[in-house]
C-alpha cells in the first residue's frame, strides 16, 4: 500500500469522523497527518505562545484567526516529511483558507490531488459527538456506549474534549454550516471532491475511502 503518494483534504463536520479516518490513512499509507485541530490542542497543551492566543476560541468552538492557521500549516507543509504525501485534516475551514492554500502550494510545488468530503446526516453528528471520548493515554477517538469505561486499544481513562459540551457542538455545527460548508461547492468546482458516505461503521468508511481513492483496488 505504501509508496502512493498523495496529497489530500479530508472534509466534513465535526464529528463526521475525518481524525478516525484520517489517521489510519496515514498510517497505512505513510502519509503525513496533518491534524489542525491536533495541532493547535498539543500548542494549548504546552502553553507555546500560539497555545495561550488560540485558546478562547477553541474552548468556545469558533474558529481561530485565519492568518494563525495559515501560518501555521504553511510553515508545516514545508517540511521534508510533507513529500511523502499528506492528509490535511481540519484545514481548510473557511474559503479564504482554501483561496490562501491555492496560493501557496504552487509555490512549494505541491499539487493537489483529491478532497474526500465524508458525508455524515446531521442528527447522526449530534449524536456522535455527545458520545465522543478521547483517551487520556493515547489519544485515541473512542465513541462511548453502556459498558465502555476505557480505551478499547490501551485500557487508558476516557476523557471529553472541551468542546465537546453540548451547547458547544451546537455552536460547531452551526459554524461548520456558515464556513465549512462552502468549500463543497469550491472543491466540486474544481473536480477534486470524492463525496464518502460516512456512515456506519469506521471500518466500513474507510474501506470506502480506500476504494474512492484507487478504484482498481477492488477489482471493480
Ligand atoms: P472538529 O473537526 O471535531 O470540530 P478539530 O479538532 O478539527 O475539531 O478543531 C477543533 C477546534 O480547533 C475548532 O473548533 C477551532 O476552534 C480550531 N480550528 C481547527 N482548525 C481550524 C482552522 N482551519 N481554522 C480555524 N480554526 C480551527
Ligand atoms: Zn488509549
Amino acid at each position: 500500500m505504501t509508496g502512493s503518494r498523495k496529497n489530500l483534504i479530508i472534509l466534513g463536520a465535526p464529528g463526521a469522523g475525518k481524525g478516525t479516518q484520517a489517521k489510519r490513512l496515514a498510517g497505512d499509507f505513510s502519509w503525513v497527518h496533518l491534524s489542525t485541530g491536533d495541532m493547535l490542542r498539543e500548542a494549548i497543551d504546552k502553553g507555546t505562545p500560539l497555545g495561550v492566543r488560540v485558546e478562547s476560541y477553541v474552548k468556545a468552538g469558533d474558529l481561530v484567526p485565519d492568518d494563525l492557521i495559515i501560518e501555521l500549516v504553511g510553515e508545516r507543509l514545508q517540511q521534508p516529511d510533507c513529500g511523502s504525501g499528506f492528509l490535511l485534516d481540519g484545514f481548510p475551514r473557511t474559503v479564504r483558507q482554501a483561496r490562501k492554500l491555492d496560493e501557496l502550494l504552487p509555490g512549494l510545488g505541491i499539487h493537489l490531488d483529491a478532497v474526500l468530503y465524508i458525508r455524515v446526516p446531521d442528527d447522526l453528528i449530534v449524536e456522535r459527538l455527545s458520545r465522543r471520548f478521547t483517551c487520556s493515554e493515547c489519544g485515541q477517538m473512542v465513541i462511548g456506549s453502556a459498558g465502555i469505561s476505557e480505551c478499547p486499544e490501551c485500557g487508558g481513562g476516557l476523557m471529553r474534549r472541551p468542546d465537546d459540551e453540548p451547547d458547544t457542538i451546537i455552536h460547531r455545527l452551526g459554524v461548520y454550516r456558515e464556513n465549512t460548508r462552502p468549500l463543497i461547492d469550491l472543491y466540486e468546482a474544481k473536480r477534486l471532491l470524492f463525496e464518502i458516505d460516512g456512515t456506519g461503521s469506521a471500518e466500513t468508511v474507510y474501506d470506502r475511502i480506500v476504494s474512492a481513492l484507487d478504484p482498481d483496488s477492488k477489482g471493480e
